[in-house]
């Protein structure tokens, strides 16, 4: 665990409490709530990002093997570029806005604050452990909060990155990494938190969500599942083949927003699985283990888990199916002629392994993805507007995105979030910081003689026949 610093600039290790009483003393001491204390913070995290850039790659590398593109990409420039719109419209998001009103108020001041919430706990996963703690980090920074940051400590060199670098740039007293597992977790959940942000599986998820009942503390739980691909036969294969395979073979397939399963019918099938094979050669050559550009599973569990999916369902592998624990390498893989019951379908795959459970037509795959948890993300691949209509009406999910994977992920003025068990809350952009916000209504009187006898009917004596109905 880490918090705070020594007069000789060494970290000083807090304990739980401690590092929470902390945030709270500097919360309530309002040092986090004027805008230009949260720009410093935020220009200093900016400078990090600048200055730590070798060190950010290096450490996803150590943690995933991730390559320098994906990181970049997917991290690094994904924070400074969420940074820099920030930066840009904070002085607008934190001005109060003055909602309409009626003529009952024309003579009063009608108001909504942008409050801080005060307190906030945010608790990263291992798959983007750089991207999925920091950005939410900085969304509570911008809204003057005070912030406990827990890194996931699967991805241990990004984690030990966090703690050693947050306390160079930022407020010690207010922004404080608390480092560890579950155990320490545990801990920090019994605390009194004003804001809970947390990323990770459905199951710690309701861990979660049931220490934040204790205190009555607003959460966001941005969760997983499997999300589903239906592909029909009205489009470019080719294209389609490349844009599946690229959403679930970045980091491995261990990201929240991959395809996990495909629905097509059996035509469009063998065609991906023909497309998929080129794609494949084409990114990674004959031997996707010798590519700089493939990911490697986070750890021997996770690998574990992987593997069972592979030997059960070995019959049906399609592509790929090779692995090799040593190297936590599984191959890109595809398992055709998948059936609902099969093992690969039990539950979120996050790896590189693609089923696709054949569907006869759009109908079949609205019903069978309807009979399971609302997805985070549904992709349909349809050249036809009425299909396009079908899904979107007919399906429930935290995103849809046609004919793409992941780019929706990147338009920041989308909120993203889950719905049912992938999620409650939505963030990216600036609904960050109004998640991290308490939109407090305000209403201001005067004592004109005017408003006073506009709003006079409130007073008893009361007389019905006042009253127009
Ligand atoms: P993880 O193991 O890193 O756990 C997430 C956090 O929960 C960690 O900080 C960990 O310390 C803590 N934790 C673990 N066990 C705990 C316990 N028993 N009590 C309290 N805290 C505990 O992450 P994970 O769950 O393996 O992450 C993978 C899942 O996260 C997948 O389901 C994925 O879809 C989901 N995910 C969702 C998003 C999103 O944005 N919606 C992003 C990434 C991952």
């Amino acid at each position: 665990m880490t918090a705070g610093t020594l007069s000789n600039g060494k970290q000083k290790p807090l304990g739980v409490a401690e590092a929470v009483q902390k945030a709270r003393d500097t919360f309530n001491s309002g040092r986090t709530r004027p805008v230009e204390w949260r720009k410093e913070q935020l220009r200093n995290l900016f400078r990090m990002y600048e200055e730590n850039r070798n060190a950010m790659i290096d450490a996803l590398h150590k943690d995933l093997r991730r390559s320098k593109m994906e990181a970049t990409l997917l991290e690094v420039e994904y924070l400074i570029n969420d940074l820099k719109d920030t930066l840009h419209n904070l002085d607008e998001w934190v001005k109060p806005t003055r909602p309409s009103k009626g003529f009952i108020n024309i003579m009063d001041d009608v108001v909504i604050h942008n409050d801080p919430f005060g307190v906030a706990l945010v608790i990263g996963a291992w798959n983007y452990p750089l991207q999925l703690l920091l950005l939410p980090m900085a969304g509570a920074i911008a809204a003057g909060n005070a912030v406990i940051v827990k890194p996931s400590e699967l991805s241990v060199a990004c984690a030990t990155f966090v703690a050693e670098t947050l306390p160079k740039y930022l407020d010690n007293d207010a922004v404080i990494v608390v480092e560890g597992g579950p155990e320490e977790t545990t801990e920090l959940l019994k605390q009194k938190f004003d804001y809970i942000f947390y990323t990770g599986g459905t199951n710690v998820g309701r861990i979660v969500y049931q220490a934040a009942t204790k205190h009555l503390t607003p959460v966001t739980l941005e969760l997983g599942g499997k999300s589903p691909v239906y592909i029909d036969n009205t489009v470019d294969i080719n294209i389609t083949a490349k844009r599946v395979l690229w959403g679930k073979y970045i980091n491995a397939g261990q990201t929240c927003i991959a395809p996990d399963y495909v629905l097509c019918n059996k035509e469009t099938q063998e065609k991906f699985l023909e497309a998929a094979k080129k794609v494949l050669k084409e990114w990674y050559g004959e031997d996707a283990q010798k590519s700089p550009d493939f990911c490697r599973i986070v750890n021997s569990r996770h690998f574990g888990r992987l593997q069972a999916i592979l030997d059960t369902d070995k019959s049906k592998v399609a592509i790929g199916g090779k692995y090799d624990l040593q190297d936590k390498y599984i191959e890109p893989t595809i398992i055709a002629n998948v059936k609902p019951g099969d093992k690969v379908m039990e539950d979120e795959i996050f790896g590189p392994i693609l089923p696709i459970v054949p569907v006869e037509n759009a109908y079949e795959a609205i019903k069978f993805i309807n009979e399971r948890e609302h997805p985070l993300v549904l992709y349909v691949f349809s050249n036809q507007k009425n299909i396009q209509n079908l899904f979107t009406e007919q399906t429930r999910s935290g995103s849809i995105c046609f004919n793409d994977t992941i780019m929706f992920y990147g338009v920041d003025t989308l909120p993203f979030g889950g719905v049912g068990n992938s999620g409650i809350g939505a963030y990216h952009g600036k609904a960050t910081f109004d998640t991290f916000t308490h939109k407090k209504s305000c209403l201001v009187k005067n004592f004109s003689p005017i408003g006073e006898k506009l709003a006079s009917g409130r007073y008893p004596p009361y007389s019905d026949g006042n009253l127009s109905f």
